[in-house]
């Protein structure tokens, strides 16, 4: 295991509200360590409520000015612009994610950072493609709608990929011609506070974006339940998931919700072995296990259990697990002591190197049945279960017996058994001979326990859109109903 270097002097971040960096009304701070040596990395203001208070009233101006004033073009322009900024500052904003969080950088170099541009690209064009209807009414009426923006909208994000989700709930949110208050998670607010300078840099006008980090309990739940937001938009726990949809309901906000699952990754015994182990490993032990789409349930055809579990077992002993800023590096730390403790009561006969770090290796239980707690809770690490099937009715049945249904898996050379699944399945996302793949143009989003609300694609304007129908008389008659 390589060792992670000793951290140099904290960073510190302000605020971003109303187009200028503030500290917290409180003048709080918090420190965020770097997972992989457990050193403080930087640290950041504290915002509270009235910070939030603020940060909704900046929103609400720029939406109601300069915002709602400028052309869809501009608008669009200006995403495009922060997409190519993003995409100059890659490497460094790649580095400061992989410190904050404890992705491998090959992680954030590859797969996070082209993420985040891509979004921004993607949704820089949908700006000028925001378009109303005419419907065919009978008479002499007229009749169209309007596609408008929602209006202020509260967004609150997870840990695991802290630039990545800033784009999804960002990109087609502003591409509408909305304005955001953005709550990073506590673990993770570096990377939404380097974007914040892009922001400024690329020549949004203040308000638009206001980006306050602190903790959900004080910070997130002001903006679940303010009164002056229009919508609120949520990645992370279902419980959490839970309490933010409480506190909308109060105010009766709008709500999109990106929560937990326990994705089954399907093995049959006509599968290329060889593409469906490497298919598991991605399902399970990218991005340390922490992904809400993570194939934790590895349900394997009985007859070929043995083969795929030696193969698996083999190649999961082999991940290289240790400094992240290492480029062979494929696991990093967990995100936090946290986390860290929530994945070891799982498993506390594996004592993994942990050094000051957050380290835990590759997991894998076998013999596995769905009704025990390991196979029905979401873990959040890179711990996987393996359970076996004796044949398709039996496999959705236990596939589709969990609370969640986020995404699925399947691995067979079977079309009809493979189309069959895909439509069997309660998930929003199923990948037939792959894992983990996503695309800007393509809808994200969670059945069940899941959540509600498709992000990414067309499907995401629909979460920040909202539509007026307009009627207009072309007779020149009185209406006539109570007489001339
Ligand atoms: P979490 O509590 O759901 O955090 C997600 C976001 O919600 C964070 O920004 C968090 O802020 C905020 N938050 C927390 N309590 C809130 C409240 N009462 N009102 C408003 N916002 C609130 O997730 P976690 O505690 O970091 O992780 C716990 C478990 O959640 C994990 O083990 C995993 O199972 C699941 N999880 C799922 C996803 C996903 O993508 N679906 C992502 C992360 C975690 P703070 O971080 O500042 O508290
Ligand atoms: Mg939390």
């Amino acid at each position: 295991m390589s060792t992670p270097q000793p951290q140099t002097t904290p960073r510190r971040y302000q605020l971003f509200i109303d187009g200028q960096f503030v500290d917290a009304e409180s003048s709080k701070t918090f420190a965020t360590p770097n997972p992989a040596t457990g050193e403080t990395f930087a640290e950041v203001a504290e915002a509270d409520k009235a910070d939030v208070d603020k940060a909704v009233a900046a929103a609400r101006k720029a939406f109601e000015g300069k915002w709602s004033k400028m052309s869809a073009r501009d608008r669009g322009r200006l995403l495009y612009k922060l997409s190519q900024l993003i995409e100059r500052d890659a490497a460094q904003l790649a580095e400061l994610e992989t410190r904050d969080n404890g992705k491998p950088i090959k992680e954030s170099t590859y797969i996070d950072l082209p993420g985040v541009v891509e979004n921004f690209e993607y949704f820089a064009g949908w700006s000028t493609k925001i378009e109303g209807e005419t419907i065919p009414v009978p008479g002499q009426m007229f009749n169209y709608t309007l596609r408008e923006p929602v209006g202020v909208c509260g967004q609150i994000i997870p840990w695991n990929f802290p630039l990545l989700m800033a784009a999804w709930k960002l990109a087609p949110a502003l591409a509408a011609g909305n304005t955001v208050v953005l709550k990073p998670a506590e673990q993770t607010p570096v990377t939404a506070l380097e974007l914040a300078k892009l922001i400024q840099e690329a020549g949004f006008p203040e308000g638009v974006v206001n980006i306050v980090t602190g903790y959900g309990e004080t910070a997130g739940a002001a903006l679940a339940s303010h009164k002056d937001i229009d919508k609120i938009a949520f990645t992370g726990s279902t419980e959490v998931g839970k309490l933010i949809a409480k506190a909308a309901a109060e105010n009766l906000t709008k709500v999109s919700l990106e929560l937990g699952g326990k994705a089954p990754n399907v093995i049959f015994a006509d599968a290329d072995i060889d593409q469906a182990v490497n298919g598991a490993m991605m399902g399970i032990f990218f991005n340390q296990g922490q992904v809400c789409c993570a194939g934790s349930r590895i349900f394997v055809e009985e007859k070929v259990k043995d083969e795929f579990l030696g193969r698996f077992k083999e190649k999961a002993e082999k991940v290289k697990v240790g400094d992240p800023m290492d480029k062979a590096t494929l696991m990093g730390p967990q995100v936090s002591a946290e986390q860290l403790n929530r994945i070891k009561s799982w498993s506390p006969q594996l004592d993994p190197q942990f050094q000051n770090g957050y380290f835990f290796q590759p997991t894998i239980f076998s013999d596995v049945d769905n009704k025990m707690r390991v196979a029905q809770e979401e873990i959040f690490g890179p711990v996987s279960s393996v359970i076996t099937f004796k044949d398709d009715d039996e496999l959705i049945q236990k596939a589709n017996d969990t609370i969640y249904g986020l995404s699925a898996g399947i691995w067979t050379q079977n079309i009809t058994r493979a189309h069959r699944f895909a439509k069997a399945i309660k998930a929003g996302v199923v990948w037939i001979n792959t894992y983990n793949m996503m695309n800007a143009a393509s809808p994200f989003g969670g059945y069940k326990q899941s959540g509600y609300g498709r992000e990414m694609g067309k499907h995401a304007l629909d979460l920040y859109t909202q539509v007026k129908s307009v009627w207009v008389d072309l007779s020149g008659k009185p209406i006539g109903w109570f007489g001339k």
